[in-house]
């Protein structure tokens, strides 16, 4: 796992909390431009800009993801969930 500081501007699009850095559950990777993420307060599934902002994934992301980035984003949204108990 490796976290990154992200610029203090992004926000998460759905919840408008700030979101300064990124861990990669994954990969040992920093984010790049059409990344995959969850907001880390609500859970919001999230995509990465070519600036590195996030914008909310719709139901057409969604639709478009392959398998394993559905089931990645549903595991890390459990963890997320769990590690909150
Ligand atoms: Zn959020």
């Amino acid at each position: 796992m490796r976290s990154t500081r992200l610029s203090e501007d992004v926000k998460c699009p759905s919840c408008g909390e700030i979101i300064d850095g990124a861990t990669c559950p994954f990969h040992d990777a920093t984010p790049n431009p059409g990344d995959l993420s969850v907001c880390i307060y609500c859970l919001h599934w999230l995509r990465f800009n070519n600036d590195l902002t996030l914008r909310s994934m719709d139901q057409d992301d969604i639709n478009k993801l392959k398998p394993i980035e559905f089931q990645q984003l549903k595991e890390l949204t459990k963890y997320l969930l769990e590690s909150r108990k």
